[in-house]
C-alpha cells in the first residue's frame, strides 16, 4: 500500500475540508505513519476517516480529532505538554513533533508498553511515559503548557488545572458516557475562561477524578 499518498489523501479529504488550516498540524499528519500505531491487520484501514480498536477495549482517535485537538492547542515548539489516555501513541507523536516535551499517561499497561516501542522505534526522545490514574496527572512534572485528555470525562480533573501553568490550555471531552463536547480552557488568574467546540464520542476516562469502572 502506498501509506505516504493515503496520508497525503487524508489530510485534503478529511482535514483541509473540514476546516483544519495550522500549517504545521497538517504537516505533521501528513508526515507520522498512523498505521504503526496499529495491528498490522488493520493497517488497510489506518487513513480512513474513523476511530479504530486497538485492544483492551480501547481506540485510536479519528484522525480529524487528532488533527483539531492539535490546532486548538496551538503549539509553538516550547511546551511541556501532559497527555492523558496514550493510547495508541499516535497522538503522543503528532505533540512530540510541535512541542518540547510530551509527558503522556495510560491506565492500561499493555497499551502503554505498545504505544512506547513505536515511539522508541520512530526516534521520539522527548516523550516520557507512565502507567497509572491521569486524572491524578504528574505532579513531580507540573507545572505544564498544555494538557490534553484523550478520553470522555464527566468534568475537568481539580488535579489537572491545578497543574495547568498560568497562562496554559487544557483540552477534554466533558460530556456523558457516550457523547462529549470539546472544551478548550484556558488558565487566568487560576481560574478557567471555557470554549466549546465540536461535539465527539470518546471511550470514558476511568478514574478518581473520571467516571468509575464498570
Ligand atoms: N489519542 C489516542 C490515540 O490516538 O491512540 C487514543 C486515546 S483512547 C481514545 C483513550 C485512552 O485513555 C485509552 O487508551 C484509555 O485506556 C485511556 N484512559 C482512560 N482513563 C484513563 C486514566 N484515568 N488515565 C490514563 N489513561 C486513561
Amino acid at each position: 500500500m502506498d501509506f505516504e499518498k493515503l496520508r497525503d489523501e487524508m489530510v485534503e479529504n478529511q482535514l483541509v475540508s473540514r476546516g483544519i488550516t495550522d500549517s504545521r498540524v497538517l504537516h505533521v499528519m501528513r508526515k507520522v505513519p498512523r498505521h504503526l500505531f496499529m495491528d498490522e491487520s488493520t493497517w488497510y484501514t489506518a487513513y480512513d476517516d474513523l476511530a479504530f480498536p486497538i485492544g483492551e477495549g480501547q481506540t485510536i482517535s479519528q484522525p480529524y480529532m487528532v488533527a483539531i485537538m492539535t490546532e486548538l492547542l496551538a503549539l509553538k515548539g516550547d511546551e511541556a505538554i501532559l497527555e492523558i489516555g496514550t493510547g495508541s501513541g499516535y497522538q503522543t507523536a503528532i505533540l512530540a513533533e510541535l512541542s518540547k516535551d510530551v509527558y503522556t499517561i495510560e491506565r492500561i499497561q499493555a497499551l502503554s508498553e505498545k504505544a512506547g516501542e513505536v515511539i522508541k522505534k520512530l526516534g521520539y526522545s522527548n516523550v516520557h511515559l507512565k502507567v497509572g490514574d491521569g486524572t491524578l496527572g504528574w505532579p513531580e512534572a507540573a507545572p505544564f503548557a498544555r494538557i490534553v485528555i484523550t478520553a470522555g470525562t464527566p468534568e475537568t480533573p481539580e488535579p489537572l488545572i491545578e497543574q495547568l501553568s498560568e497562562g496554559g490550555i487544557i483540552l477534554a471531552p466533558v460530556g456523558d458516557r457516550f457523547s462529549q463536547q470539546l472544551l478548550k480552557a484556558m488558565k487566568r488568574k487560576g481560574k478557567l475562561s471555557k470554549e466549546y467546540h465540536t461535539p465527539c464520542v470518546f471511550v470514558p476516562l476511568v478514574g478518581k477524578y473520571g467516571w468509575k469502572a464498570d
